[in-house]
């Protein structure tokens, strides 16, 4: 393992030398109160300025990234983010905007804005966008929010939020953290919602259905009309979990689903980078009924200048300090201005393209626990190679020896063993042909030799842990 950089300190090692400044010096007492003043040295590593290049660009290099290689991490639509959108981001008028800044010296960066609401109205079918929540889970709890203000307004008390069993574990978080109880809904044989228990649980403290289509599954939700009918006759609303759009857009939308209430990612369908901590946007969209308890800001057009509306009847209010992460919109709108409408309905094309041919090239070595045609990721279980031995753990991490990153594992939970496969839509044939062959490889040698399957990883900066003395003896302290 690395070293931390105090580690490679030495004493009296300087990055910088100031010349003398000619002022006098001073003690810091006499201009800072006694108990502003540190008691001990700092403790701050000596290196020279080579020392800390050489530091960080070695740390980086032991980074996965899209960038590196290929990224098949199912639901989290890891795909390629063109330098372009960078190259945007970065022009002088986008990148020192001030937030401060008035209105009127600010024109073009709300056009942007502006335009880029109705770009993601468009796609989803929803009736206006706000693009400030700055995740998807923080655009699921901004439309929780909007779900709990749109009952009390009217007059109504529901309490409970359906989720199915298959969805993405901040749903039920996000319905929770707004107050609201959930119930989960089963999946059927067929890996979809099943209808019939959700007949059972519809009455009139049902606030809305959550629903993820394609769900966690990768597969269409074959009744979404019923289920949207079935909610709209209870009076309950319908909230879509737009993570993953990149099956969809241009082909269908949430608004033709009869969708309320639509988050989406920018930093997975559309091509901004994935945070690692960093900026990203979960913005949401509305449907008729719910504009005016849009999270504020929205950007309007007057006729004549854009400006920021604060003033939303009914708003749940600002989710967000100014409006969001605007560099990340900026990269958003490139790469939807890239790629034009043609282009984004080809991107669902090849998404589910590239998908169904990993799926059906790979299950005859692989359980594949649903047959049916998948949309931009599907879902393999390990048991076949659990029972010879290596579970799906052993399957990721033997991955990583040939520089591909494992997909999603042990979700969706519904799935023992599972394996979340998504490779995108910006994946050559190439790229699928060579994880084809190792993943293959990697049954064969599971089903030959599985013991030696079990060392690894044996090529990453961190080998196999020792998971029953890291259960036992955890070091929850790491020392400097
Ligand atoms: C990624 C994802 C989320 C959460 O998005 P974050 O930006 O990570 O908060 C929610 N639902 C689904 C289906 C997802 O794939």
């Amino acid at each position: 393992m690395e070293k931390t950089i105090f580690k490679n300190s030495v004493k009296g090692k300087r990055g910088i030398k100031f010349s003398k400044s000619g002022v006098q010096d001073k003690d810091l007492s006499a201009l800072l109160p006694e108990n502003c003043l540190r008691k001990d040295d700092l403790n701050l590593p000596e290196l020279t300025e080579l020392d800390v290049i050489r530091y960080f660009i070695n740390l980086s290099r032991k980074n996965f990234s899209v960038d590196n290689n290929f990224y098949p991490l199912g639901s989290c639509t890891m795909k390629y983010n063109p330098k372009i959108n960078e190259q945007t981001a970065n022009l002088t008028g986008f990148a020192e905007v001030h937030p401060e800044q008035p209105e009127e010296y600010s024109q073009g960066s709300l056009e942007l804005m502006h335009e880029l609401q109705k770009a993601l109205g468009e796609i989803t079918g929803m009736k206006k966008v706000a693009l400030s929540p700055a995740a998807g889970a923080h655009g699921e709890f901004a439309g929780m929010l909007i779900v709990k203000k749109y009952f009390e307004i009217n007059g109504e008390k529901r309490t409970k939020i359906i989720v199915p069993d298959s969805a993405h574990g901040t749903n039920p978080a996000s319905a929770k953290m707004c107050g609201f109880d959930t119930i989960q809904v089963k999946s059927n044989s067929r890996g979809q919602v099943d209808i019939d228990e959700l007949k059972k649980l519809m009455n009139k403290d049902i606030a809305a259905i959550m629903m993820t289509n394609p769900n966690t599954l990768g597969l269409f939700e074959e009744n979404i009309l019923e289920i949207s009918e079935m909610a709209k006759e209870n009076g309950a609303l319908l909230y879509y979990d737009g993570a993953n759009l990149n099956a969809i857009m241009g082909i269908t939308s949430p608004g033709l689903m009869g969708f309320d209430i639509v988050h989406v990612n920018l930093h997975k369908t559309f091509s901004t980078p994935h945070g690692g901590g960093g900026p990203g946007a979960g913005p949401i969209g509305v449907s008729e009924r719910l504009i005016d308890y849009l999270p504020a800001p929205v950007v309007e057009f007057d006729g004549e200048k854009y400006y920021f509306n604060d003033n939303i009847k009914n708003s749940i209010g600002k989710v967000k300090p100014f409006y969001g992460n605007f560099g990340i919109f900026v990269r958003a709108y490139t790469y939807i201005l890239m790629m034009g409408s043609d282009g984004l309905i080809k991107v669902s094309e090849d998404a589910v393209l590239n998908a169904n041919y990993l799926k059906e090239k790979l299950k005859n070595h692989y359980k594949l626990p649903f047959e049916q045609t998948c949309m931009h990721e599907f879902v393999f279980s390990g048991d076949i190679q659990k029972k010879q031995g290596v579970n799906t753990s052993g399957i990721a991490k033997r991955l990583m020896d040939f520089d591909i990153h494992p997909p999603t594992v042990y979700f969706p939970l519904i799935v023992s063993e599972s394996m979340m496969i998504e490779p995108t839509e910006t994946e050559s044939k190439q790229t699928l042909d060579n994880f084809i062959g190792i993943m293959k490889q990697i049954a064969k040698e599971i089903e030959e030799n599985p013991e030696q399957v079990l060392k690894s990883p044996l090529s990453a900066s961190v080998s196999r842990v020792d998971e029953v003395t890291a259960a036992r003896n955890p070091v929850l302290k790491y020392s400097l």
